[in-house]
């Protein structure tokens, strides 16, 4: 399967479906990544809180598969950056990942009560030019974080990688990313599983003969946001990635975009601290 990529702003494409790891235990890692390269995934979302990075680089290594055929993101903590410390930090994942450079590094949160996230963003920016990672970008930025990393900027943020799943849209937050070029990657994309009994979810599963997770990853997928649904299970890793052979119709989609009722599952960007 070909999975589509997105053109980010910065020149470099991204695989639309890729496979994220955020409570995948340390000691799993390796192996449920292993699994994610042999179905085809060729896109990896770690980050350094998640304390798996050892296991992902692990099995990147063994696989055997060209570094240019991988997409590999991984995240800047905010104690990091908060202590100065963003370029340790980066050196460090790359270590444990046992790569060279990274595709995409973001800054994680904003933690705004204070704008260290400011001074993250510059660090970043060198960090893209010395070639320790390929792009840079944010994570749960709201408009209001977006707007001051413009200003004193000279790098638009490639993505904001923000909670989005049917019961919570984030529009405000999805068109102020399209303002300034930057692509959206989706977060929890499942819910994680919260919306599988929802009556619009399961309605379009059983026309399309298919799963309710592979018609939320369509639903991303045709509103061309960027994803990485995680899964320990590997039918369900398989599953969550065969998901080009149908198409959801304009009014399912918009049948799944009415479900949207302020569902957030995880914190508060502005609360976050
Ligand atoms: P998700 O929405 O991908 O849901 C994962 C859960 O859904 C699984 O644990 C399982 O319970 C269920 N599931 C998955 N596939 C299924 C299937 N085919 N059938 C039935 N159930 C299935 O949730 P997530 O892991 O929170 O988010 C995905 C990725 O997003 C993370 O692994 C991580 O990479 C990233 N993420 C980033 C942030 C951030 O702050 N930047 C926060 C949360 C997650």
């Amino acid at each position: 399967t070909a999975v589509p990529t997105v053109k980010l702003n910065d020149g470099y494409e991204i695989p639309q479906l890729g496979f994220g790891v955020w409570q995948v235990p340390a000691e799993q890692a390796e192996e449920v990544v292993a699994k994610a390269l042999e179905v085809g995934y060729r896109h990896i979302d770690t980050a350094a809180i998640y304390g798996n990075e050892e296991g992902v680089g692990t099995a990147i290594a063994k696989s055997g598969i060209p570094r240019e055929e991988l997409y590999i993101t991984t995240k800047l903590w905010v104690s990091d950056f908060k202590a100065g410390t963003t370029r340790e930090a980066l050196r460090t994942s790359l270590e444990k990942l046992g790569l060279e450079y990274v595709d995409l590094y973001l800054i994680h949160w904003p933690s705004p009560n204070d704008e260290k996230y400011l001074e993250a963003w510059k660090a970043l920016e060198e960090l893209k030019e010395e070639g320790l990672t390929r792009s840079i970008g944010v994570s749960n930025f709201l408009p209001e974080h977006l707007d001051k990393v413009a200003e004193v900027g000279s790098v638009t943020p490639a993505v904001n990688q923000i909670e989005i799943h049917p019961l919570l849209q984030q529009r405000d937050v999805q068109a102020s990313n399209e303002k300034y070029g930057i692509a959206t990657q989706a977060w929890s994309p499942l819910a994680q599983g919260q919306v599988f009994d929802e009556e619009p979810v399961k309605a379009a599963a059983q026309a399309h003969g298919v799963n309710p997770a592979q018609v939320v990853i369509r639903w991303h997928l045709q509103q061309g946001r960027i994803l990485f649904p995680k899964s320990v299970t590997p039918e369900r890793i398989a599953s969550n990635f065969d998901v080009f052979g149908f198409a959801l119709t304009d009014e399912e989609l918009s049948a799944i975009d009415a479900l949207e009722r302020d569902g957030r599952i995880g914190a508060n960007p502005a609360e976050f601290n």
